[in-house]
């Protein structure tokens, strides 16, 4: 079973808008009101039974059952019936909210992210419909619940065979999308190792370094932007609140932003394509991104978001037929790609491999990329030469 997600931008009637933002703002209420009540009985059960906290008592029957994605659903359902703006809603969107604040304490409790935030006005911008009736796509419009048929830019045609299973209609800047995950049932077969290999490392002084000896700059408009950025963004804070220009100012934010995030998947997908040209095979190092951004290059890591392009990279080495695989990344930076030997650690200020043993000299990153293509090899079980041994590749 393969599931893609397409974007088309929506051209909703100014009904139609209204709709989605009454619905956003019930939505984030939703979000806020049953994150108050997770918050609650957590606070209930934060200070030790035999004494009170200095700050305030939560009052809370200690068999209180602690809210859970379906006592909270049940509890929405009941609340439906009194309230008329949730009723008015879809109740499957309205649902999904639940699910997301379900998910997003998962994650708080298996990965270690934040505590969830409650939301301000106009930062919940997304809709999720779990379920479209049938045959929801017509010429360039698409049926949605609760507003009818909306039309669509079809920039690219939905593919034969593939059914629409869900819609995530979101409001960006530039205006109205959808996101349409489609879902097709046959099987594809799984992609063989073959061909020509690549090891690829996302390093920090250049953006990518190849096991082929090519260096890829970090983007520099990326900087360029990111300043302009804060620069708008402290003329926003200037302006007084609510006021006309305070939106101006807060729209243009919202409008840099999102060329921002255009420009950087525009230059990941490229990279991605550019590297599967030619090979058969690449290999990637398997980062613990987390833990890596937390430490001391935190704000160059995640501006570069390392993590996003392997995410795009692995999709379009399996569209183009390229097998993928990321390997353990540990102490790529410490060995030889040419005879394999431990060159021990190297600080970060040291841009250059250069091996004790047997002389192999070359660019630092590009050598870790080599190490990552021989490890990659040996998984997937070829046989790995070390480069001493008759390849030559990227030496200066
Ligand atoms: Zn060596």
């Amino acid at each position: 079973m393969i599931h893609l997600t397409y974007q088309y931008k929506l051209a909703p009637t100014q009904q139609q808008q209204q709709t989605y933002d009454e619905w956003l703002e019930t939505s984030r209420r939703v979000w806020n009101f049953a994150l108050a009540e997770r918050k609650d009985w957590y606070k209930s059960r934060a200070c030790l039974i035999d004494r009170c906290s200095l700050r305030g008592e939560y009052v809370m029957s200690p068999d209180a059952p602690r809210p859970s994605f379906s006592s909270q659903c049940k509890a929405l359902t009941q609340a439906r019936k009194v309230y008329p703006e949730l009723g008015t809603a879809n109740a499957q969107m309205l649902q999904q909210v639940l699910r997301r604040l379900e998910k997003a304490f998962v994650s708080m409790w298996e990965r270690g992210h934040g505590f969830p935030r409650f939301k301000k006005p106009g930062r919940l911008r997304s809709l999720l419909f779990p379920q479209l009736g049938k045959d929801p796509v017509r010429g360039n419009r698409v049926r949605l619940p609760g507003v009818g048929w909306v039309k669509m830019r079809l920039s690219r045609p939905i593919p034969e065979g593939f059914v629409i299973k869900q819609a995530q209609v979101v409001k960006r800047a530039s205006g109205w999308y959808v996101m349409l995950t489609l879902q097709c049932d046959f099987e594809v077969p799984d992609i063989l190792p073959h061909g020509e290999a690549l090891g690829i490392d996302v390093g920090l002084s250049s953006y990518l370094a190849t096991s082929a000896g090519e260096l890829v700059p970090r983007p520099r408009f990326f900087g360029d932007l990111q300043r302009k950025l804060k620069l708008l963004q402290q003329r926003a804070s200037h302006k007084v609140k609510g006021s006309n220009n305070w939106r101006k100012a807060h729209y243009k934010v919202a409008k840099l932003y999102e060329y921002i995030r255009n420009c950087r998947q525009d230059f990941f997908y490229k990279l991605a394509h550019r590297l599967c040209d030619g090979v058969g095979m690449v290999f990637a190092e398997n980062l613990n991104f987390k833990a890596w951004a937390r430490g001391m290059f935190s704000k160059h890591t995640l501006d570069a978001a390392h993590g996003e392009f392997l995410r795009i990279l692995k999709w379009v080495c399996w569209k183009r037929g390229v097998f993928y695989a990321e390997v353990d990344f540990t102490g790529t930076s410490q060995t030889c790609p040419s005879c394999g030997a431990n060159t021990g650690k190297k600080e970060l200020s040291v841009r250059v491999h250069r091996c004790p043993e047997c002389g192999y000299t070359t660019d630092r990153d590009i050598a870790a990329a080599q190490v990552v293509m021989q490890r990659g090899l040996a998984a997937v079980g070829q046989t790995v030469k070390m480069l001493g041994e008759g390849l030559s590749v990227g030496s200066p």
